[in-house]
C-alpha cells in the first residue's frame, strides 16, 4: 500500500551499540551512563565483575564494580532491559556510577573502546521511533516533558507522550487510507466508470476528521499560552511604579520556590507561576531602564509591544494622572482588543474619600512598594486568561509542527470534500486525498523524511 510506506526508507537500523550519559553533568550523587543496542549487554559486560549480566533476566538489577584490566574505577548498580522491553526496543543497559566527571569519562571511553559508540543527540529517542517504540508526536513530547516547568505545560506534555491526539488521528488516517485505495482501484478500472468508493461515507469520514483536525487547531492558541506562558506587558508612564511592582511580582516568586526545602530550580528572568500558568514579562528590560513606553518611544512602538502580549497590565499614578487622562489612555488600550488590567498604583497615598474619584473607572489599587494588592492582581490575571477552570483533560495541541500539518490537512480535506460534490474526476479525488494522508501522517510519522528527523532530534539533549 503505498500510503503505509515512508517517504524514504529508513535503514534498517544499524546494529551499533550506542551510549551517552543520561543524567545532567554536574554536581548530584549519581550518574547514570546509558547503552542502547544488540550488543549493550555485551559490551557491559566486558567491564563489569559481578554476575555474568548474559545469564540475567530483563528488568533486573546488579552489583559490581566497572574495572579497566584489574584497575577498579567505581562500584555501580547496572540495570538491564532485553530488548523489546525497553525505552528503545533494543537491549538497553543503565549503569548507574558515582557522579564523579573522571568516573563517567573513564567508564564511557571504556564502554567505547569495547565497541560502543557515543550517541548523538536524541538518538535514544530516535531509535524508540523508529523501532515503533512511539509515533513522531510521542517522541516530541518527550522533549516537552523534560522541558515542562509548569503543571500545565508538564500535563500538556504527559498527555501528548502517553498518545494524545495521534491515537484519534491514526484511526481516522487508517479509515481514511480504505477510502483511498477504493478510490485507487476506481483508477484501474476508469474506463468502465464505476465507484468502488461510496461517497456519502466518504463525505461523512471527511468531514468527521475535519471537525477534529479542526478542534486540534483551534486549541493550539491555548495549547501554546500553556506551554510558553502568557506573553504579559505592564505598561504606563514613566514613575508610576512599573518597575517596582514587577520587581515585587517577581521576587515573591522567588521567594517561594527558594523556600521549598532541597528544590534547586534555575530561577526563570521575568517569569512567575500562578496556580500552574506561567506568565511571561515581555521587554521587562525596557522597564528597568524605565524607558517610556507610552511616549518617548512613540505610539506606534507602544502598539506593536502591546500586541506581542495577550495581557496588559496598564498602571496610573493618581499622584500623576488625572482621571480624565487616565480615561484617555484608556480608550486608546481599548482599542488593541487585548483584555487589560486598570491599576491604580500608589494606593497607599490615597485617602478613601480620593479614591472615589477613580470608581467610574473599575480599577485595582494597588501598592507595588508596600506589596499591597498584589495578590488579588495575580488573581485578576488568572481570572483574565480564563485558564483557571481549564479542562486539561481536552487534548491540546502545542507544536506549531503540527499545527501547520493539520492547517495542510484540511486545506486538502476541503479540496477533496469539493471534489465529492463537482464534476471532479477520480484521479484528482486520489490525488486530494494522498495529500490529506500524508500531511496526517506527518503529525504521527508514518510520513517522514531524514531532514525532518535531523530537525527534530537534533533538538533533543545527547542522552535522550
Ligand atoms: P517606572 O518608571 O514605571 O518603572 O516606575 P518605578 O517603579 O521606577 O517607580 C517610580 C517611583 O515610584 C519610585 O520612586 C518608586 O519607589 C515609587 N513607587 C512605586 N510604586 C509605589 C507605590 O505603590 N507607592 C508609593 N508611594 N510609591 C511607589
Amino acid at each position: 500500500n503505498p500510503y503505509l510506506c515512508n517517504m524514504s526508507e529508513h535503514p534498517i537500523l544499524e546494529q551499533e551499540t550506542i551510549v551517552a550519559l543520561a543524567t545532567a553533568s554536574g554536581n548530584g550523587a549519581i550518574a547514570v551512563i546509558r547503552l542502547s543496542g544488540k550488543d549493550a549487554i555485551v559490551i557491559t559486560n566486558q567491564v563489569f565483575r559481578g554476575k555474568d549480566l548474559l545469564k540475567q533476566p530483563s528488568h533486573t538489577l546488579h552489583f559490581g564494580t566497572i574495572r579497566d584490566g584489574q584497575e577498579i574505577i567505581d562500584e555501580v548498580l547496572v540495570s538491564l532491559f532485553v530488548g523489546p522491553n525497553s525505552y528503545t526496543k533494543e537491549n538497553v543497559v543503565e549503569i548507574s556510577t558515582h557522579n564523579s566527571k573522571y568516573i563517567i569519562e573513564r567508564v564511557m571511553s571504556l564502554l567505547i573502546k569495547k565497541g560502543a559508540r557515543a550517541a548523538k543527540a536524541g538518538e535514544f529517542t530516535l531509535r524508540a521511533f523508529l523501532n515503533g517504540g512511539m509515533d513522531l508526536s510521542q517522541a516530541e513530547a518527550v522533549a516537552d516533558l523534560i522541558a515542562s516547568n509548569s503543571a500545565a505545560s508538564h500535563q500538556i506534555a504527559m498527555q501528548q507522550m502517553r498518545g494524545g491526539f495521534s491515537n484519534q488521528l491514526k484511526k481516522l488516517r487508517d479509515d481514511l487510507i480504505h477510502f483511498a485505495s477504493l478510490i485507487e482501484l476506481e483508477l484501474d478500472f476508469s474506463e468502465e466508470d464505476v465507484e468502488f468508493a461510496n461517497r456519502d461515507q466518504l463525505k461523512s469520514l471527511i468531514k468527521e476528521i475535519n471537525q477534529v483536525v479542526s478542534k486540534l487547531i483551534s486549541s493550539f492558541e491555548q495549547g501554546n499560552v500553556l506551554k510558553n506562558g502568557v506573553p504579559v506587558v505592564i505598561a504606563g508612564k514613566p514613575n508610576v511604579g512599573k518597575s517596582t511592582l514587577l520587581n515585587a511580582l517577581l521576587n515573591e516568586e522567588r521567594a517561594i520556590v527558594s523556600d521549598i526545602a532541597g528544590t534547586t530550580r534555575d530561577t526563570i528572568e521575568d517569569e512567575i507561576n500562578i496556580k500552574g500558568i506561567t506568565f511571561r514579562f515581555i521587554d521587562t528590560a525596557g522597564i528597568r531602564e524605565t524607558i517610556d513606553v507610552i511616549e518617548a518611544k512613540g505610539v506606534e512602538r507602544t502598539r506593536e509591544k502591546m500586541k506581542q502580549a495577550r495581557l496588559i497590565i496598564y498602571l496610573f499614578d493618581p499622584t500623576q494622572d488625572q482621571v480624565q487622562d487616565i480615561q484617555n489612555q484608556i480608550t486608546e488600550v481599548s482599542v488593541l482588543n487585548i483584555p487589560f488590567v486598570t491599576i491604580i498604583n500608589k494606593a497607599d497615598l490615597l485617602t478613601q474619600e480620593q479614591k472615589l474619584h477613580y470608581e467610574l473607572l473599575k480599577p485595582l489599587y494597588i501598592s507595588a512598594k508596600e506589596q499591597i494588592g498584589v495578590e488579588e492582581l495575580k488573581d485578576e490575571l488568572l481570572a483574565q486568561v480564563n485558564l483557571a477552570n481549564l479542562n486539561t483533560d481536552d487534548v491540546l495541541v502545542t507544536n506549531i509542527r503540527h499545527v501547520e500539518a493539520l492547517q495542510h490537512t484540511r486545506s486538502s480535506l476541503e479540496r477533496v470534500l469539493y471534489g465529492i460534490d463537482n464534476p471532479v474526476t477520480s484521479d484528482f479525488l486520489a490525488m486530494d486525498i494522498r495529500q490529506s494522508l500524508y500531511h496526517l501522517g506527518e503529525i504521527t510519522g508514518s510520513v517522514s523524511t531524514d531532514d525532518l528527523l535531523d530537525n527534530i532530534f537534533s533538538k533533543f539533549c545527547i542522552g535522550k
